[in-house]
């Protein structure tokens, strides 16, 4: 049985506990950062793409130093059916004045707990805080087996599960409803081949999201993000979707890559990591206490991610929240006070930033995406109108409108599609 005391100890070298930990680190405080895997990132699945301004804000101009593999210079959101993509894609120089990065996590974690590192943080890889250490209703430690670790306070930053809250009761189990399942591959192919294929030039690279048949219509949807020597591909569902059905993501994930739309961009690509992951989607709806005595709760953990189906963000929420957690930290140190009261800077810096903000903006949109018309019925719409766009047989052309409008009444309407439209114009 071991004894030590930190100012703070974070539980969980994500993308959120690092930036915790060197932000707290920088300003001196005494910090141990626990990661439960052999190194940072060797358990941690992600789609891929960082959106750099919250780590930019902490380590200006990151990018220089940190193993991104692509500046994201392309965005494009497709519709599939089974045999058809219909697109909206994006290329513009203009990304880059706001850069967002594809990233392989097993080299970004381990390089973002390093600069903790560097600050002057303990990381202790290979040791799972099993749980919280409860004095007087304070947090006050973690037990990691059968060492008992002291602090000030706790960052909890363990991601989806949060088990050490669960654990102590302070937040309840997560719902099928507000968790989402994904599965990644990471596929090789040599960096000319994927410039190839997808229309890419220098470092830069693509981000790419699918809605409708990879899911078979469920909940969910697909992404691509082109890494310098592989593509990293997968699917996000959500997980009450599969109590209520049959399919499985694996079979999900063979069928997407065999899409007539997918197959030729990963044609002869080697598969070399495969990993699944939670992702925690259910907004404010999901949120547990984020401050309690001698205890703050960070990213995933916190259920901080947005989901609005043209785009992901939980890096940049997290390390947003380390960071503002950090600085609370070095508050109540100051103040030495690490009570709940003590330590509410970090709720407060939440509310002033995007991080609580965006999640209000969207608040409605895990509702919306309940609508099953949005993965089944809408791209199959979508296709049989551009398909009928661009189609020439032979036959005397019409006005657009007039089999626009017949594709509508035959899809569910006008009445149901303006009101999901005017839904989602509420929602996103
Ligand atoms: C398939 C998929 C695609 C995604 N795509 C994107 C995307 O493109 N862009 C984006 O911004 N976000 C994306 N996300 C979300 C993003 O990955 C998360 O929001 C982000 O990783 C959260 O960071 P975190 O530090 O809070 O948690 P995590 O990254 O989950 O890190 C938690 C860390 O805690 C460690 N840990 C857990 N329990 C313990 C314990 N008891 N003791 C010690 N250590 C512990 C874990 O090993 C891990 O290292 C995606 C997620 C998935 C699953």
């Amino acid at each position: 049985m071991s004894e030590e005391s930190f100012d703070a100890i974070v539980v969980g070298a994500g993308p959120a506990g690092s930036a915790a930990a060197y932000c707290m680190a920088k300003e001196g405080l005494e910090v141990l950062l626990i990661e439960r895997g052999t190194a940072p990132g060797a358990k941690n699945s992600s789609g891929g793409r960082l959106y750099g301004h919250s780590l930019n804000k902490i380590i200006p101009n990151f990018w220089k130093d940190a193993p991104v593999e692509c500046q994201v210079s392309r965005e494009t959101v497709t519709f599939l059916t089974g045999e058809t993509a219909v697109s909206l894609d994006v290329k513009s120089q203009k990304f880059a004045d706001q850069p967002s990065f594809t990233v392989l996590r097993s080299k970004f974690d381990a390089w973002l707990a390093e600069k903790a590192e560097e600050a002057g943080a303990m990381l202790a890889c290979g040791i799972r805080a099993d749980e919280l250490i409860m004095k007087d209703g304070k947090v006050i430690g973690v037990l990691c087996g059968e060492d008992e670790m002291f602090a000030s306070v706790v960052i909890e930053a363990d991601g989806a599960n949060a088990w050490l809250a669960q654990k102590a009761g302070i937040r309840g189990e997560l719902s099928p409803k507000h968790v989402a399942t994904g599965v990644k591959e990471v596929i090789e192919l040599p960096p000319n081949v994927i410039k190839d294929r997808f229309n890419l030039t220098g470092d830069t690279g693509a981000a790419q999201l699918f809605v409708g048949e990879c899911t078979r219509g469920l909940q969910g949807g697909g992404f691509i993000y082109t890494n310098k020597e592989s593509i990293s591909l997968g699917l996000v569902v959500t997980t009450e979707e599969f109590l209520q059905t049959e399919h499985k993501l694996a079979d999900l994930m063979e069928d997407f890559k065999m899409h007539p739309a997918i197959q030729p961009l990963i044609e002869g690509g080697k598969v070399v990591e495969y990993s699944a992951h939670l992702v925690p989607e259910g907004g404010l709806g999901m949120m547990p206490p984020l401050v309690s005595d001698g205890l703050l709760i960070v990213g995933d953990a916190a259920g901080l991610v947005l989901n609005i189906g043209y785009m992901v963000r939980g890096m940049d929420f997290a390390i947003a929240s380390g960071e503002a957690a950090a600085y609370a930290v070095v508050t109540a140190k100051k103040l030495e006070d690490y009570s709940k009261q003590g330590l509410a800077l970090y709720q407060t810096a939440l509310e002033k930033s995007f991080v609580l903000q965006d999640l209000k903006t969207y608040s409605k949109v895990p509702e919306f995406l309940e609508n099953h018309r949005i993965f089944g019925k809408y791209p199959a719409l979508v296709e049989e109108m551009m398909v009928n766009l661009f189609t020439v047989d032979g036959t005397p052309a019409q006005h657009v409108l007039k089999p626009m409008m017949a594709t509508i009444k035959r899809r569910g309407g006008f009445v149901q599609l303006a009101k999901d439209a005017w839904k989602g114009v509420r929602a996103l």
